[in-house]
């Protein structure tokens, strides 16, 4: 069964065949029903406590430098336009990981691309290629090199986060080493060049962990825009009840936990877990079943 994951809420029409129209944002800022998402040079999202602070298109006058994108569509067909530009000293920006435990599904659904393209935009204001300086095209949706004419479209990073159990239903919990104290979460990491996500699964249990993973099976995915990953989350299984060996370096403790043992962990106080809007905290509610007390 796949989860329901709290970031993967797609709540707009991308529009994506409108995207290479010429004029097409200039179009889109001259409707009346158009409104501007604001995110600030280092990625911070303009909102109004954890609302988006949504500017109406006929206010929005945009610094020079301004990147804008065309974000889509809502369900009556009124344009989200994301501006790339430095802070607006009137708004209030955060970042995204403060505050997306309390926004709304359709307000997550527009502000997580949004720092997502701002995010890659930021990283590739120069071609990878030859180095120049890119220009923006395709209301915002692709940077080309004009020397080499390399199109670059935006790029995601694919993790996976995976619940290991062993034969006692008990599930791998780990502290990784720029957690703060008392953090446990589930084992995860970068998929490498040429790898499945399965063989990922496999790979980092394995490197962090030292344990063989059996039955990988896929959970579902949501984007975990800080900078611009991919999360798949996935369960596994170990053959039998060994012991975990933290690798020291990105894990420096790591144990199986019985239901019973987690909520003792929590109440006390030993443990604090991911915060709700993480895979591996509905990965962690699904082993559970149910909110851990
Ligand atoms: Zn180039």
């Amino acid at each position: 069964m796949i989860l329901d994951l709290p970031l993967a809420r797609a709540s707009l029409d991308p529009d994506a065949e409108a995207r290479t129209r010429p004029g097409l944002l200039e179009d889109v800022l001259a409707e009346a029903d158009t409104a501007v998402v604001l995110v600030d040079e280092i990625g911070h999202l303009a909102v109004r406590d954890a609302a988006l602070d949504l500017i109406p298109a006929a206010e929005h006058i945009p610094p020079p430098g301004t990147v804008h994108v065309h974000l889509g569509r809502t369900a009556s067909g009124a344009a989200r336009v994301l501006a790339i530009a430095p802070r607006d000293a009137r708004r209030d920006h955060h970042d995204l990981r403060r505050i997306m435990a309390r926004m709304t599904p359709e307000d997550l659904g527009i502000a997580v691309p949004a720092v997502a393209i701002a995010n890659w935009h930021h990283a590739h204001r120069h071609c990878p290629r030859c180095g120049r300086a890119t220009e923006v095209t395709a209301a915002g949706w692709v940077r080309v090199c004009r020397d080499c004419g390399l199109d670059h479209y935006p790029r995601t990073d694919p993790a996976v986060i995976m619940a290991v159990t062993d034969d006692d239903g008990r599930l791998l919990l780990a502290h990784a080493a720029h957690f703060p104290a008392g953090r446990y979460s589930m084992v995860a990491g970068y998929v490498e060049p040429g790898e499945s996500l399965e063989h990922a699964v496999v790979r980092e249990t394995r490197e962090e962990v030292g344990l063989d993973v059996v039955d990988v099976t896929y959970r579902g995915s949501q984007p975990w825009p800080f900078p611009r990953s991919l999360m798949a989350a996935f369960t596994a299984r170990v053959v039998g009840t060994p012991w975990p060996r933290a690798d020291g370096v990105e894990i420096t403790d790591a144990r199986f936990l019985s239901r019973a043992d987690l909520a003792t962990a929590v109440g006390a106080g030993d443990i604090t877990l991911p915060g709700p809007a993480s895979v591996a905290h509905s990965l962690l509610l699904d082993w559970y079943g149910g909110p851990v007390p």
